[in-house]
């Protein structure tokens, strides 16, 4: 039985989605929708602020769709969305840049950090990113926003935002509340970053079998381990941090014995995580499989998506305008 708070997520077009963001984010909102009225949102023009060209971004959220779909949100449930198919967002966050200080946005570390990454493309909408964001999330009047520790700071500006406006229009728009989610942190195969499609050290959820096993019997382990009786340390393995994933806690505790005393090979330990990978994503992949059969149902889902999303901000923005004397 869903109540009345409303949760709101975005995520960036990023594509196949490999499991890091599947563990990280995609298992949480499939959670979410079972007690709340769930907004999750493909973020196509957040994404413009820092590609480079737009050739791969349709075919980017179609891929990502199907894996949400796949791996269990329901669009009876929850309303799937792009960003730009409910256009009422740039009108709102238009009226929010008027009243966000500059030096807010200057001093987010993300907006340095993005600025010293992409020192050729500085623009303005990377200054305005959190505005966005803001306006993303109360859009939609959401109550809850579901955040790692790292997006703190975005929500708690968003929050500002927000405070400042009701104080100059009227109390219109909810403070959104952050939802600390316990995200494993899932560094990829080359055990150095986190996992994802730049490094190339992902598995994605829509990889055959073969080029899942493939990927991680290529994966990086304990560098000082040269033989295969020489004793491992498991806490430096990537491997080893998949495995405290996907296998029963006393198998993993095993592993880690037998790991440190030199009792198992790499290779013997990569194809068992491979085996288990495998068996997990195998009723994900079967569904994936069937729904890329039927091409209309991500289009389906994104209309009726749009259409859905697209009541709620037509309400909130007959209301913004009217409080600001713009109607
Ligand atoms: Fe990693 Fe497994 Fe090799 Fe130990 S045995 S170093 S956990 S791959």
């Amino acid at each position: 039985m869903q109540n009345q708070k409303r949760v709101f997520s975005g995520a960036r077009p990023t594509g196949r989605q490999h499991i890091g963001n599947y563990l990280g984010a995609i298992k949480n909102y499939v959670a979410l929708q079972e007690s709340y009225q769930c907004l999750y949102c493909i973020v196509d023009v957040h994404a413009l602020t820092t590609l480079e060209e737009t050739k791969s971004l349709q075919d980017n959220i179609r891929e990502m769709v199907l894996d949400w779909l796949a791996a269990g949100l329901d669009p009876e449930k929850s309303i799937i969305f792009v960003q730009s198919h409910v256009p009422q967002v740039m009108e709102l966050h238009t009226y929010l840049s008027m009243v966000t200080p500059l030096g807010w946005l200057l001093r987010v570390p993300t907006f340095k950090e993005k600025a010293r990454m992409q020192p050729q493309n500085v623009n303005y909408g990377l200054v305005g990113y959190p505005v966005l964001m803001t306006a993303d999330i109360i859009l939609y009047k959401a109550d809850i926003v579901p955040v790692g520790e790292d997006q703190l700071p975005h929500l708690e500006l968003a929050r500002e935002i927000v405070r400042r406006f009701n104080g100059i229009f009227g109390d219109i728009f909810p403070e959104p509340e952050a939802r600390l989610t316990e995200t494993p942190l899932v560094v990829g195969l080359n055990g150095v970053q986190k996992m994802g499609k730049s490094y190339g050290n992902q598995v994605e959820l829509a990889h055959t079998p073969e080029e899942t096993r493939q990927r991680i019997m290529n994966a990086v382990t304990d560098p000082a381990r040269i033989h295969k009786t020489d004793p491992g340390h498991p806490e430096v393995c990537s491997v080893f941090r998949l495995h405290g994933l996907f296998a029963r806690a006393e198998e993993t505790a095993r592993l880690e014995e037998d790991c440190r005393k030199g009792a198992i090979g790499c290779v013997q330990c990569k194809r068992h995580l491979a085996e288990e990978v495998n068996t997990a994503l195998t009723p994900l992949r079967q569904r994936r499989a069937e729904l890329a059969a039927k091409p209309e149902i991500v289009k389906n889902v994104l209309g009726d998506g749009a259409r859905r999303a697209g009541l709620i901000a037509a309400r909130t923005m007959k209301e913004v305008r009217e409080k600001m004397n713009l109607a």
